[in-house]
């Protein structure tokens, strides 16, 4: 079994956009730069955002964090996001979900210009991704898809089962791993909380992918011998045991599944820290097509 590092690889990562920026930088160039907008002080938000903010800093980009009250009218967020899209100094950036409820998330999506939409949730760039052309993916499949292929993991003709069928994990991951490219070309299967049949499913998959945020979900006897498991499953579970209070648990039973296993993410360490290299990804590439 071996274990898949996202730890490990996500500083693998950072070190090479590092070098990248460092590079544009010798040469006169313009230095990648991220902005986040963050509305409100919900508290998973503010981690987030400022985890993004420091990824950004340590590897050398510029990064802006907008931090706005959450009384903010939908217009004046509309009206930030059109600012934002021509800010030619910002080259790609994101509104940090959830948004307050008197805020209509989808048009707030809307209004981001798809070439600055380093989330990949914009309808284009997920139309792109289906379509196979090129544009933003969403950081966290991506995160995975990166995996995937420094781990040089075959994936052709191999049976994918996700688990879960979120907009921003589930749903494209299925896409991307049916999608004729590498990684890709697996036979997907998409479950979901009303799939009936799931350990039948589970016990015929290649590569399983959670992501349902249900802890220690997927156990050993759903899974065959040298599976490959991708857990994108976050959640607090009490532990007394920890200066916190608390530890982050998978939706998978590492333990026993690691032991059937040919590879597979630990809880934390594995899709988590790949998620924001993604998202540094994006923005070098957003430079790089807002510049052309
Ligand atoms: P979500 O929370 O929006 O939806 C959960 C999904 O799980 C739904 O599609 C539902 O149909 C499915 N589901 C629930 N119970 C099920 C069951 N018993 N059997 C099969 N499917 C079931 O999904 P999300 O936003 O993708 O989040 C899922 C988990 O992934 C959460 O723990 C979240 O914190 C975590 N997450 C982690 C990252 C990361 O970077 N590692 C990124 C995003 C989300």
């Amino acid at each position: 079994m071996q274990i898949l590092d996202g730890k490990e690889t996500s500083k693998t990562i950072r070190q090479e956009l590092a070098e990248a920026v460092q590079e544009r930088k010798e040469k006169g160039q313009k230095t990648p730069h991220l902005a986040a907008v963050l509305v409100g002080n919900d508290g998973g938000s503010l981690t987030y955002v400022g985890a993004k903010v420091k990824a950004c800093k340590e590897i050398g980009f510029e990064s802006t964090l907008i931090h706005l009250e959450d009384t903010i009218t939908e217009e004046e967020l509309l009206a930030k996001v059109n600012e934002l899209n021509n800010d030619k100094e910002i080259d790609g950036f994101i509104v940090q979900l959830p948004l307050p409820k008197h805020i209509d998330e989808k048009k707030i999506t809307l209004a981001i210009d798809p070439k600055k939409d380093v989330d990949g949730f914009h309808p284009t760039n997920l139309g792109n991704m289906v379509l196979n052309l090129p544009g933003f993916l969403p950081a966290t499949p991506a995160g995975m898809l990166e995996l995937f292929k420094r781990y040089e993991i075959e994936t052709s003709g191999k049976h994918c089962v996700v688990i879960g069928r979120s907009h921003i994990v589930g749903s494209p991951m299925s896409i991307l791993m049916g999608r004729s490219a590498y990684p890709g070309n697996s036979t997907v299967t998409l479950t979901h909380s009303r799939t009936k049949n799931l350990k039948e499913l589970t016990l015929q998959a290649d590569i399983i992918i959670t992501a349902i945020g249900k802890p220690n979900f997927l156990t050993a006897d759903m899974v065959k011998n040298g599976v490959v498991v991708m857990d994108v499953g976050i959640t607090r579970v009490e532990d007394t045991t920890k200066k916190k209070g608390y530890k982050i648990t998978g939706d998978v039973d590492f333990e026993s599944v690691a032991e059937k296993a040919s590879f597979i993410t630990p809880v934390p360490g594995g899709v988590g820290p790949m998620t924001i290299v993604s998202l540094m990804m994006n923005t070098l590439k957003a430079m790089e097509i807002n510049q052309r």
